[in-house]
């Protein structure tokens, strides 16, 4: 590639960024990566209505989360600053009138009252209305006023738009890295606004193509959503004369429902119990709340690995990725035309795997903030090892405490089936004697233990799983948990014997 790679990452401030989004910004960043370029964080919050406070962080913090760097933009600046689009709102009116003078753009008073009355005429001719070659005319815009009376309503304040004037039946060529070849006829497209008198600002298509040319944008990598406004941005760079430094385009697939059909919505997750965003959500305005991929227990290592491969195929068996092997890996060209379907189990499966290969001191470092929660304070190699042993059964790090729990507190309740098949007979008596061999035991290592007490168990006849289960259900309340040689290493010799002592104090034998 000869050009610097330019890449951008351009979320309108509308709300939680969905995770079909973050997928859009990791591969704009694997792309910046792979080829040595640059990723720039571009705000486009010209849209005032639509605005929801708290979006922009919300995008940051999820950016961050997911390891996904910025090299240029919003909070990192750079040469092309400022790059939140309403603090650059001087900027695009120039270019607005730009086209007005070409003659690819026009201002437009039409009211919504003289909008509608066409919309009814051609609804009664049984056709759809367009703003387009055909209505433009007969509306009151600069093609169809003279100019002095155009100045004079611009200058006693009549609001207005400036539209792109749309040519009549001409093909627009175009090419997608993706896509590959795709041509338009230009008579099925109508008559985009680009600039509003109203409040000063211009409207997506303007801005971002401005923000693309003065930020030398070398390749626009976004969702499949924008493929329809590609003519237009098309032409758009030859209106404005920059065809010769245009960005190439890559149009992403879209993320689909776990059934298939359609694309992937909040209530998709709502209902199938599975979250759409990266990061728990709480709009400000309606406080209405969304469940989030961090929040749910989710690693972002695991998170970013399961959105890489949606859209994207490495072209291998390979599954499990770290963030630089996808850069070294990725490539426009194995991203598919096709929709990704989501799936929820898949996106756990990737979690588990993370959580399985972990190391003690990573997984020290999930877990020592939920031990605080819990009001447990050990060290971290303490925390590491209690994970450790049990990370295999770990699917999300919301397991953690459940799975461990036992390590650190002393059963309170007993397990119900558990109690009823081991706390009767001769096992409140074998327990009993049991007890005095761990006291009598100095070297409380797994390894000793394991010796001592089976050669305890032949001696006396008792089989080995009367006498683990009875332990279990002393040292752990409930038939969970690991090999019970590395509970008594891990909570020691006192607390064993104290647990012991407990249930044979409080709890009464089963008849
Ligand atoms: N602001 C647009 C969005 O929210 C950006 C589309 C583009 O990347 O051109 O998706």
């Amino acid at each position: 590639m000869s050009r610097e790679v330019r890449v951008r990452f351009a979320p309108s401030p509308t709300g939680p960024l969905h995770i079909g989004g973050v997928r859009t910004a990791l591969y704009n960043y694997l792309f910046a990566r792979r080829h040595g370029g640059k990723m720039i964080l571009r705000i486009e919050d010209t849209d005032s209505q639509r605005f929801v406070p708290g979006a922009e962080e919300y995008i940051i913090e999820s950016l961050k989360w997911c390891g996904i760097e910025i090299d240029e933009g919003v909070g990192v600046g750079g040469p092309h600053a400022p790059y939140r689009q309403s603090e650059r709102r001087d900027i695009y009116l120039k270019y607005a009138k730009q086209l007005v003078e070409a003659g690819w753009a026009y201002y437009a008073f039409d009211t919504p009252e003289e909008l509608d009355a066409l919309r009814k005429e051609a609804e009664e001719a049984g056709k759809t209305f367009a703003y387009n070659y055909e209505v433009r005319e007969k509306l009151p815009t600069s093609l169809s006023l003279g100019a002095d009376e155009v100045e004079a309503r611009i200058a006693r304040g009549d609001q207005w738009v400036v539209r792109f004037k749309m040519p009549e039946n001409e093909v627009v060529k175009m090419d997608d890295l993706i896509r590959g070849h795709v041509e338009v006829n230009t008579s099925t497209l109508d008559d985009k606004v680009l600039y509003k008198s109203a409040d000063a600002l211009p409207t997506y298509h303007l801005a971002n193509i401005v923000d693309d040319h003065l930020m030398e944008v070398s390749h626009v990598i976004r969702g499949e959503e924008w493929l329809p406004s590609l003519p237009l941005h098309y032409l758009l760079y030859r209106a404005f004369g920059w065809t010769d430094t245009q960005p190439e385009f890559a149009h992403l697939p879209l993320l689909l429902k776990p059934t298939g059909g359609g694309k992937l919505s909040k209530r998709d997750g709502d209902k199938m119990g599975f979250p759409v965003f990266p990061l728990f959500w709480k709009s400000p305005s309606t406080g209405e709340t969304a469940r989030g991929y961090r929040e749910d227990g989710y690693l972002a290592e695991a998170f970013i690995n399961m959105l890489a491969l949606l859209g994207w195929n490495p072209g291998t068996e390979q599954e499990i990725f770290s963030m630089q092997e996808l850069i070294n890996a990725f490539s426009l060209e194995r991203v598919s035309k096709a929709g990704a379907r989501f799936q929820p189990d898949k996106a756990k499966w990737f979690n588990a795997q993370y959580l399985h290969t972990m190391s003690d001191e990573a997984l020290a470092a999930i877990y020592q903030p939920i031990l605080k929660e819990h009001g447990i304070e050990v060290s971290d190699a303490v925390a590491g090892k209690a994970a450790g042993i049990m990370k295999e059964r770990m699917t999300l790090t919301t397991d953690m405490w459940d799975l461990t729990s036992f390590f650190f507190v002393a059963p309170t309740e007993y397990e119900e089936k558990l109690t009823k098949k081991q706390w009767k007979g001769d096992n409140p008596a074998m327990l009993a004697k049991f007890r005095e061999v761990l006291a009598a035991i100095d070297d409380f290592s797994k390894e000793n233990t394991e010796v001592v007490v089976k050669a305890w168990i032949e001696a006396n006849g008792y089989s080995l799983g009367q006498v683990m289960n009875t332990l279990r259900l002393a040292l752990v309340g409930a038939g969970k948990g690991p090999g019970m040689f590395d509970v008594t290493e891990f909570i020691g010799k006192q607390e064993c014997l104290k647990r012991i002592d407990s249930l044979i104090a409080n709890v009464t034998p089963v008849e």
